[in-house]
């Protein structure tokens, strides 16, 4: 049957394909009932959905083997018993019955009713059999949803998860993932980021998904809406194809521009560099006539894998990066591993109670030794290739600039001494994202050579507010007075001492927010290429000393209504 599921545009683009359900470890399910006539189906449909893990699990117990074989083995056995365990069975059928719960609620109430016996129990053994109880009862809630067993990979269909992290969004559109639909997330986390960097439609905080759609069911997703549509009638279809045309309209219309100047009415040019994370990044800042790379994100080679890219591996990306340029400046941020960017590195990074404020960026760089020193050693030597400049995520205090900065010093001697051909002076930098540090600018400015900030990062710690929590996404944006002002002061001082800078957080790279930056005395932006077209499209029609004359006006806003307003009052048109 039809249905609609409303959740947040993350990365444009429409989809059309058939889903693939991945359910999440624990149970999120919500609360729902079901008809007296549909009850006895929905036994049937749970107990098949039983039959199916349990001769799942038996399948897996014959193909072990090896030297995990025993104690693997006595997982999937103490897994049978539970799922043969008489109290276990009758318990759901019950709660279908008298409580005319859908199977999918009654697993939730089921687990939650054996979990808190287990959990009262004094001894620790006992208390963390919880997680064999979710994961016996997750793979029947799996089974309920998979209707089409035999489907083949997930190339060429939509993938409908709780979340997604960021380092599994390249992976999984290498395997032909065309579209993602999440039930939680946020449109500016970094799994966001990289999906618009990728083309790859994506639209989180769709509630409801995961309980409604199964593997095999047809969806239509539209990526700039946030709509998802279950089973699409022929209007939908017809209207999935009129997006499909528009889009490539739009495309074509855009790729006018790529060779095309970023002068605003009053000719005026603005800087658009790019942010990249990999090569094809790049491939396209560059064949966009981007200014250079603004933001080349390293962390992104620490990622999804066992051991430390080493010196040699790091020079040969950073260089690549530079020669990809052809000149045009290029500039790369040091590790900003930790918060949602730690999945599987070759770090050993701690379990930390809060990541987001814990030892990230520059602060684990300044705390494993060596980790900065073959970072810094790879980009110095890359810096013989053409123009490089070196950024810094994280920056809370003077204190780390000036660390850095001797290392810095250090391992461009050395290496001098050694025989690499350098660039003379390679301008350190510092991400604006900590409010600490764009409040005490005026007293470290001084230690840098230019700024860039980070308004992803910059709008979390000033409001409080998780960028990737989507309880908080009305909160969690630049349009908040606190964020404009002291996005203006950081601008202004720069300007004022000669300090290049740009804004380089997602707030960036979306058209809608230009004016406003513009007014603020913005000059340089970095952003993904992905949108570079449209946002210089949108700035050719922007007069810049009229803006500016109306930043007054912006900073009177009290709040986001406020801002708002004068957005929609100073849009341009744009033809
Ligand atoms: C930012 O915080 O705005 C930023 C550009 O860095 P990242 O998104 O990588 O944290
Ligand atoms: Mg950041």
């Amino acid at each position: 049957m039809r249905q609609t599921f409303v959740g947040h545009g993350a990365s444009r683009g429409s989809a059309l394909g058939r889903a693939r359900v991945r359910l999440p470890h624990v149970l999120e399910v919500v609360e729902e009932h079901i008809p007296a006539k549909r009850v006895e189906g929905e036994i049937v449909r749970l107990h098949a959905a039983i039959a199916t893990v349990r001769e799942e699990m038996f399948a897996l117990r014959e193909r072990l083997h090896g030297a995990l074989a025993h104690e693997v083995g006595e997982f999937l056995d103490l897994h049978s018993l539970l799922l043969d365990d008489p109290e276990l069975l009758q318990g759901l059928d019950e709660l279908i019955r008298t409580g005319r719960y859908s199977a999918d609620y009654a697993l939730r109430l089921q687990r939650d009713r054996i979990a808190s016996v287990f959990q009262t129990m004094d001894d620790a053994y006992f208390r963390s059999r919880v997680d064999d109880i979710d994961q016996v009862i997750g793979r029947i809630h799996a089974a309920l949803h998979r209707h089409d067993a035999g489907m083949p990979g997930v190339a060429g269909e939509i993938l409908v998860t709780d979340n997604v992290a960021p380092a599994e969004i390249a992976q999984l559109q290498a395997q032909g993932v065309m579209a993602i639909v999440t039930t939680t997330g946020s449109i500016l986390s970094h799994s966001a980021i990289l999906a618009r960097s990728l083309h790859l439609p994506l639209v989180v905080g769709a509630e409801g998904a995961l309980q409604r759609i199964n593997d095999g069911d047809v969806l239509a997703v539209d990526g700039a809406t946030g709509n998802v549509i279950l089973e699409p009638d022929a209007n939908d279809l017809r209207a999935h194809r009129g997006r499909v045309r528009e889009l490539a309209r739009e495309r074509k219309q855009l790729h006018r521009l790529r060779r095309e100047p970023t002068r605003t009415i009053d000719g005026v040019d603005i800087k658009l560099y790019a942010n990249a994370e990999s090569r094809d990044d790049v491939a396209e800042a560059h064949a966009l006539g981007a200014a250079g790379v603004g933001l080349y994100r390293t962390e992104f080679l620490f990622l999804q894998r066992n051991e430390l890219p080493d010196e040699e591996e790091q020079f040969r990306v950073y260089r690549d990066v530079v020669l990809g340029m052809t000149g045009r400046a290029v500039t790369i941020r040091t590790l900003d591993l930790g918060a949602d960017k730690a999945d599987r590195t070759g770090l050993a990074l701690r379990d930390e109670p809060n990541p987001a404020l814990g030892l990230r960026g520059v602060r684990l760089s300044l705390a494993r030794a060596g980790l900065l020193e073959a970072q810094l050693r790879a980009l110095v030597r890359a810096s013989g290739y053409g123009p490089l400049r070196i950024l810094l995520p994280m920056i809370s205090t003077r204190e780390e600039v000036r660390q850095v900065r001797a290392t810095l010093k250090r391992v461009t001697l050395e290496l001098r001494e050694q025989g690499h051909a350098i660039a003379d002076n390679i301008p350190l930098g510092a991400m604006i994202e900590v409010p600490a540090a764009a409040i005490a600018l005026p007293a470290f400015i001084g230690s840098v050579d230019f700024l860039s900030i980070g308004t992803n990062d910059l709008v979390q710690y000033l409001l409080a507010a998780d960028r990737n929590n989507e309880a908080l996404t009305s909160l969690y944006t630049p349009l908040h007075p606190a964020v404009i002002r002291l996005v203006r002061d950081v601008i202004q001082l720069a300007r004022k001492r000669d300090k290049p800078v740009a804004v380089c957080g997602e707030m960036a790279g979306d058209s809608h927010f230009a004016p406003m930056l513009l007014a603020l005395g913005l000059m340089e932006f970095s952003l993904h290429p992905a949108t570079l077209l449209e946002l210089r499209r949108t700035i050719r029609h922007c007069d810049l000393a009229q803006l500016q004359s109306r930043a007054p006006a912006l900073l009177r806003a009290r709040d986001r209504a406020g801002i708002e307003e004068w957005i929609a009052e100073n849009a341009p048109v744009v033809a």
